[in-house]
């Protein structure tokens, strides 16, 4: 089939890659001209394992990219939109990003001739589909949903760093549409995957992605206050977690307590629902908490360094962070929890010396005052402290490191370092543990 994909950001760029590799003819459209040149070149916007392969094998062929909405809506079927929507001042969604995308295929789709349809894959409140998207297109189009065009919603939930294996491998894919004949046809694109689609109404397929989004960031801040309880009792909650684990009525995944979650989705998305909520006249009690534990562990991490102190002062110290994404292989640092902690570092006025495998860069852009290193050892050198941030599968291998620090203080945050296993002597505190 003939795709279009609105929008060159992590979930669009994998979409684009995975529905060339499934055989379609993807065009993305970007209003960034810069990553469209640079899909045109096979190059990806965003770093994804797998991705520059995928790219490489289908631009120019199966991938190509524009600016030009009525080139792409005319060279395809069916578009998706995956553009970003970020939380507003108060958390609630902002839907502007898909209101304009959605304006402008509605002025595309004006000047198209036949059936066309139009998947929304942002993630968005419930409702938004319908009453928003919807209403937008025929304003702009001049033409009527379900006669001249289909809609429908289909959430992503690829996790970053695994983006194109979770494409590849579905557990579910869900297509909520106002009608048969446009969820028949999203469905088909998947056809070739292994996994039964699950169909529903656009607004219930809204809700499933933050149902999902929200149960996991609860089991993490459930076990992040689990973890705080533990290592107050002397308790290790690595070894609690693991035997509650085993009830398979809960499963082992996302009970490991630690800095909390960060990334483009959790807090976002949770936010959101609780904005949705709220408008709705429910005052969604523990979502609200969910958010307000994440918030605090990153403070946590602080704490337990400045008590390693006299007076709990770390003026003037020389504090290494240890990652800056907001998980591992990824350079994504959208609410990584290193934010919270480098800012307070700062405020505190310790010297920060930071060091993360990928996300530098990005990271530059946020705190353009701190030194940052190009490799971990760089960082420990001379450190009064270091803290664990991300889960970087080489900070599991850090031992001789530790030892150009000047107090060999690891505060970590990731459950990374088993000091028993080390040859270096350090002086380890765990953040839940
Ligand atoms: P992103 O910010 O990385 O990318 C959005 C892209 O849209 C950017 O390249 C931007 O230039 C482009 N854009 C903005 N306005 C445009 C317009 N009018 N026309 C065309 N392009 C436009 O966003 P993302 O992380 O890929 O997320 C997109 C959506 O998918 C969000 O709703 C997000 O919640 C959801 N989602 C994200 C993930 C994830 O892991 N990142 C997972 C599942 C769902």
């Amino acid at each position: 089939m003939k795709v279009s994909i609105i929008g060159s950001g992590y979930v669009g760029t994998v979409s684009a890659a995975c529905f060339a590799e499934l055989g379609h003819d993807v065009i993305c459209i970007d209003i960034d001209e810069e990553k469209v040149k640079q899909i045109n070149a096979g190059i990806p916007p965003i770093y994804e394992e797998g991705l520059e392969e995928l790219m490489q094998k289908h631009a120019e062929h199966h991938l190509i990219a524009t600016s030009d909405y009525d080139y792409a809506v005319s060279n395809s079927d069916v578009s998706f939109i995956c553009v970003g929507t970020p939380s507003g001042n108060d958390g609630s969604i902002d839907l502007s990003i898909v209101r304009a995308a959605s304006a402008s295929l509605g002025r595309a789709i004006a000047k198209k001739g036949g059936y066309h349809i139009v998947v929304v894959k942002s993630t968005v409140v419930p409702g938004t589909t319908e009453e928003v998207v919807l209403p937008t297109i025929e304003d702009h189009s001049g033409k009527c949903a379900g006669k001249d065009f289909g809609i429908a919603m289909n959430p992503e939930f690829l996790r970053e760093g695994k983006a194109i294996y979770d494409f590849m491998h579905p557990d579910k894919i869900v297509v909520g549409a106002i009608d048969e004949r446009t969820g028949a046809i999203v469905s088909e694109l998947y056809q070739s995957l292994d996994c039964e689609v699950t169909h529903t109404d656009t607004k219930t397929a809204e809700m499933i992605k933050y149902v999902n989004n929200s149960f996991l960031a609860t089991k993490i801040s459930f076990s992040n206050e689990i973890g705080n309880i533990c290592k107050k009792l002397d308790i290790n909650t690595y070894e609690v977690m693991q035997a509650v684990g085993t009830d398979f009525r809960i499963s082992p995944s996302f009970l490991n307590s630690g800095a909390g979650f960060g990334g483009s989705c959790f807090p976002k998305d949770v936010k959101a629902l609780i904005g949705k909520a709220k408008d709705i006249g429910y005052d969604p009690l523990l979502l609200r908490s969910v958010i307000e534990v994440n918030e605090q562990q990153p403070h946590r991490m602080v704490e337990l360094l400045k008590n390693k102190f006299d007076d709990g002062n770390i003026k003037g110290k020389r504090i290494a962070v240890l990652g800056l994404a907001f998980k591992n292989d990824t350079d994504d640092i959208r609410e990584s929890r290193s934010i919270p902690v480098i800012a307070e570092l700062l405020c505190l006025e310790a010297e920060v010396i930071a060091y993360d495998p990928m996300a530098s860069d990005e990271m530059k852009k946020v705190f353009s005052n701190i030194t940052y290193h190009m490799s971990a050892a760089g960082a420990l050198k001379d450190a009064d402290a270091c803290l664990i941030m991300t889960e970087w599968d080489e900070f599991r291998k850090l031992d001789s490191e530790f030892g150009f620090m000047k107090n060999r203080i690891v505060i970590d945050g990731r459950h990374m370092i088993v000091p028993q296993d080390l040859e270096q002597d350090i002086d380890y505190v765990g953040l839940c543990w």
